[in-house]
């Protein structure tokens, strides 16, 4: 049994798995869902459940958030119930959801008012590598914080990228998620212009997938582009949330006004709950 004592809250499409590594890693964790009922599997393999994110705090050492977007984390950390709504000094949170480096950098400094310790710490990689524990993890933290949360982060990832403090890892994470955007744009626009000039899309992902051009991404995309079916593994929806909050933060460059309309308009026409190669759909029918 590893000793520290952990607790997570938010346990969607990524929580669930990355849980259950930190549980076959043989760490204790006391688990708090919004909708209980996603609890249920990881109780079954050994969590423990909390009534509300303040339980998890007087329960254990370090609670992890892994929420969909700023309003929901700051709701967590902020309400009556919530993270900081006691006294639990010397403790330790780490968010690894994506939000804006400001939302980081004012989670740091409200968690410093109360004496706890805060880590930056969102992911790149989606369910496959989270249920595998091969994420990419970006570490905003002082040093030291970055050596206590070190036993965790190896269970849930093939690397953890200490990039600066609280703030610059959310900074790093929007700008590798504009990348992921470009790609997935970029792939389905040339799998349908292929399309139309009579390529078949399996001959087209053969292309790019047997040269320079495919990459982890396109070959993981190229099942569902096939079966033409997207449930989702990263919703269409938080890609919008990242691509504004890249907006935001001061992205100005030539495709990124273009690149969030046009996932923004897939957002509209109801694909915001399918994965985010459900863009090919959006697109397909224009
Ligand atoms: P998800 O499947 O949509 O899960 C979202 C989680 O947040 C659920 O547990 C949900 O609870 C909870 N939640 C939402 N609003 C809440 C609120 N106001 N109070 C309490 N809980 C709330 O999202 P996900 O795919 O796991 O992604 C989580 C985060 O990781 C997002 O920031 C996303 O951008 C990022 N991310 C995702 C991927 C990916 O591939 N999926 C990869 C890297 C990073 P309920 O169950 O009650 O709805």
């Amino acid at each position: 049994m590893k000793t520290l004592k952990l607790g997570w809250v938010g346990l969607g499409n990524m929580g669930n798995p990355m849980v259950m590594n930190l549980l076959k890693a043989g760490f204790e964790v006391t688990v708090f869902n919004r909708t209980k009922d996603k609890e249920a599997p990881l109780i079954e393999a050994g969590a423990s459940t909390a009534n509300s994110p303040e339980e998890l705090m007087e329960k254990c050492d370090v609670v992890i958030t892994m929420l969909s977007n700023d309003a929901a984390v700051k709701e967590v950390f902020e309400s009556h119930t919530g993270l900081l709504s006691k006294d639990y000094s010397g403790k330790t949170i780490i968010n690894m959801s994506t939000v804006s480096p400001e939302t980081s950098r004012h989670l740091n400094t409200i968690c410093n008012q109360h004496q706890v310790h805060f880590i930056d710490a969102p992911v790149s990689g989606s369910v496959k590598p989270a249920q595998d524990g091969t994420l990419v993890l970006l570490v905003g933290a002082s040093p030291a914080d970055y050596e206590l949360a070190k036993p965790i982060f190896n269970e849930l990832g093939k690397i953890a990228i200490h990039v600066g403090e609280p703030g610059v890892a959310s900074a790093a994470k929007l700008a590798i998620n504009y990348l992921l955007g470009l790609n997935l744009q970029g792939l389905a626009e040339t799998v349908l212009f292929a399309e139309k000039n009579g390529v078949s899309k399996e001959d087209m992902l053969n292309i790019i997938n047997s040269g320079a051009c495919g990459n982890g991404i396109t070959n993981i995309k190229a099942p569902s582009i096939l079966n033409d079916s997207y449930p989702a593994a990263f919703a269409l929806k938080h890609l919008v949330k990242d691509l504004r909050l890249a907006k935001e933060a001061g992205l100005d460059s030539p495709l990124i006004n273009p690149l969030f309309n046009s996932y923004a308009a897939a957002e509209k026409e109801g694909l915001g709950d399918q994965d985010v190669m459900a863009i090919l759909s959006s697109l397909k029918n224009k």
